[in-house]
């Protein structure tokens, strides 16, 4: 059976002239029956990495036997994309409205167990899935009609998030500023951790802060935890999702790109979207953290900054990490001086320019971190 690849288009916005401002979204389907994923890329626009990836997923995708339906969204936000100013992309936040582009997307916990007190007992999982489906599916339309409208970031993370709502596997590509390779994984989901070729690893807990990969598993994983309180074996539904960071914003690695789309095949052949002998996870180091020790450094001095750590690489207490240039002091010994590590830790992004006022995110770092996986 060979792959169909069927192109649509969804339109998420319109610019001041009445313009549709459209999204392309690829189906690609073999005809047999298996999971469905949704992958997206470039919510927050200067994130474009993720565009590549998805590049060249399509072309494997294309010559491989596929179980179920993989959907491709690149470039899912079209304004973000294209806010320039001088030589950087403002691709963040909604300038309209100053909203982050990946904080708008829905979740109700009281919705949730609403629905938790309707299953009866011996139910099937496919029928609780497919009946949840269709009742969150109902809840965005809800969100979406709200009849005093809705913000310009909170209309197309809907419109993205109706397209991801009956998937079993929704990753969204992201970059760091300055990053190395890293990802976000569901604590339910720890296993996923070690089917990617991604060697940094965040543990994340059940809490909504607005992002489609919390918006994905915190009903499904809400859901579990309130039907194991009442069913003597409760479901399990399987559903994950996760934030991919494909390195730094603003680059465009073609190369890099193919070994991330390989990396994403590994993960979906485990998870038996495909059935393909020779995407197996690479023997390689990988470290786990939990949310609480990704830590933030921020600055209390402003400055010119060189980053001396580089991402992904341990920097042990007391070892450099960035060395500043204070030009109210170039007459004294204050005009230079050194930021060190607090305490072990590997920096995995810093901040892309090398101007810093106080209070800048200078890095984000692991911090009692631990190996998963020994590089062999
Ligand atoms: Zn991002």
């Amino acid at each position: 059976m060979t792959v169909t690849v069927t192109k649509s288009h969804i339109v998420v916005a319109q610019n001041a002239s009445g313009r549709n401002m459209n999204v392309p979204v690829y189906r690609l389907t073999a005809g047999r029956p298996g999971p469905k994923v949704y992958i997206q890329s470039s919510i927050h626009g200067a994130e474009v990495q993720g565009n590549v990836v998805i590049y060249h997923l399509l072309q494997k995708l294309k010559h491989l036997a596929v179980y179920g339906e993989v959907i491709l969204v690149p470039n899912c936000n079209p304004i973000g994309t294209n806010i320039k100013a001088g030589e950087y992309t403002l691709g963040r936040f909604d300038p309209v409205n100053g909203t982050n582009w990946n904080r708008g997307y829905f979740y109700d916990e009281a919705r949730v167990l609403d629905f938790a007190s309707t299953v009866k007992p011996g139910t099937s999982v496919e029928q609780i899935k497919t009946r949840f489906r269709a009742y969150w599916r109902e809840a965005i339309e809800q969100k979406l009609a709200s009849p005093l409208g809705l913000g310009l970031a909170q209309q197309l993370n809907l419109q993205l998030q109706r397209l991801a709502v009956d998937a079993d596997y929704v990753l969204d590509l992201h970059n760091g500023p300055v990053s190395a390779r890293h990802i976000y994984i569901p604590e339910n989901a720890r296993s996923a951790a070690y089917c990617f070729n991604i060697e940094h690893c965040i543990f994340i807990p059940n809490v909504f802060a607005g992002a489609l990969d919390e918006a994905t598993f915190c009903p499904w994983w809400t859901l579990q935890s309130a039907l194991e309180e009442s069913f003597e074996h409760p479901p399990s539904f399987g559903i994950e999702a996760m934030t991919l960071e494909m390195g730094s914003q603003e680059v465009v690695k073609f190369d890099e790109g193919e070994q991330d789309a390989i990396s994403i095949l590994t993960y979906l052949n485990q998870r038996g979207v495909l059935n393909e002998n020779h995407f197996q996870p690479k023997p390689m180091r990988r470290v786990g953290v939990e949310l609480t020790n990704y830590k933030t450094l921020y600055t209390d001095f402003g400055g010119m900054v060189e980053y001396c750590a580089q991402p992904g690489s341990a920097v042990n207490k007391g070892e450099p990490l960035a060395r500043v240039l204070n030009i109210d002091e170039l007459d004294n010994d204050a005009a230079t001086f050194t930021v060190t590590a607090p305490c072990d830790v590997i920096p995995i992004l810093h901040f892309p320019s090398a101007s810093v006022l106080s209070g800048t995110q200078l890095y984000k770092v692991f911090t009692q971190y631990y190996t998963l996986t020994e590089n062999q």
